[in-house]
């Protein structure tokens, strides 16, 4: 099966030591059997210091250090399994980091935002809905629900709108979607997990009503688009497709919200909304389930 992604995934690098938020701190770190088969096969020397850093309770982990970090995150924001036995011995979570995938009846690759550089690429990339064939991959199709055509219907939508207000009103309307009382919004927020307590104060600030100025429509036109490559693309049939994309609009106007709660203007400071986003709500299957109503 072709594997395909964005155009604009080939800008993509990760900044490593100039990563504010580096994916090695704070999450835990599964290790696949495979890693961990390697892991064993290194005697001595940073094997035995990777051996030693490993927990095998339920599945298999890297050993949080102090502030959760990774204990093989160097003091200058570098793998230390890297630079000791090689970028062979990542585990898949640390290779495949921020990529996620989609299975239809071609396979695609996407950036997830939890990551700070994949949401500046992203939110910085016009060319959303061009994609390019970068490989192949041994994955069977499937093919219940057409997800590319839903989902280029809409892009389509955005592309020939007048404007992106004009083009979210005709989403909207013609997927009959109910933007539904803020109050609902902001009880299904607040009943969220939050990696960091403070952004469920700063969710607090949702409201439907709060739009940044028109020049800023590019950020968040370019922020439902990614929404909905990764959510929308492998739904099971038309009703649930629409509950995704119902999820991705209220995202979008979450970060609406927050943009202008913060006043970001700034490439900088808008992907770090949209990252927030992304690491609170979507890299939570709860938090996102407990949204998709
Ligand atoms: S969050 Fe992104 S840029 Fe930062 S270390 Fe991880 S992959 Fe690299």
């Amino acid at each position: 099966m072709k594997l395909y992604a964005p155009k604009y995934y080939r800008n993509f690098k990760c900044i490593a030591d100039k990563c504010k938020h580096s994916c090695c701190i704070g999450w835990e770190i599964d290790i696949d059997k495979t890693a961990l088969r390697k892991y064993k096969k290194l005697k001595g020397g940073y094997g035995d210091v990777i051996s030693d850093s490993i927990s095998m309770e339920e599945t298999p982990h890297f050993k949080l250090g102090e502030h959760d970090r990774c204990p093989h995150l160097d003091e200058f924001g570098l793998c230390k399994i890297i630079i000791n036995v090689g970028e062979d011995y990542l585990c898949d979570i640390c290779r495949e980091h921020p990529r996620f995938y989609n299975y239809t009846s071609v396979a695609e690759v996407g950036l997830g935002m939890s990551c700070e550089e994949a949401a500046r690429v992203i939110l910085s990339s016009s060319d959303y809905d061009e994609f390019e064939c970068i490989g192949e991959v041994d994955i069977e199709e499937n093919t219940d629900f057409n997800g590319l055509a839903a989902r280029g219907e809409i892009y389509k939508i955005l592309r020939n709108a007048k404007d992106y207000k004009k083009g979210l009103k005709e989403i909207y309307s013609k997927y009959q979607i109910d933007v539904c009382k803020d109050e609902k919004w902001l009880e299904a927020l607040d009943s969220l997990e939050y990696l960091d307590e403070k952004h469920r104060k700063l969710f607090g600030n949702y409201s439907s009503k709060n739009r940044p100025d028109l020049k800023y429509d590019k950020y968040l036109e370019r922020f439902l688009a990614y929404l909905i490559y990764r959510h929308t693309t492998e739904a099971v049939d038309y009703d649930d497709f629409v509950l995704r994309l119902s999820f991705c609009l209220f995202c979008e106007r979450l970060f609406a919200s927050l943009m202008c709660f913060k006043k970001a203007e700034e490439l900088n400071d808008v992907a770090t909304l949209a990252r927030i986003i992304s690491e609170e709500i979507e890299y939570s299957e709860d938090n996102t389930e407990a949204l998709m109503y």
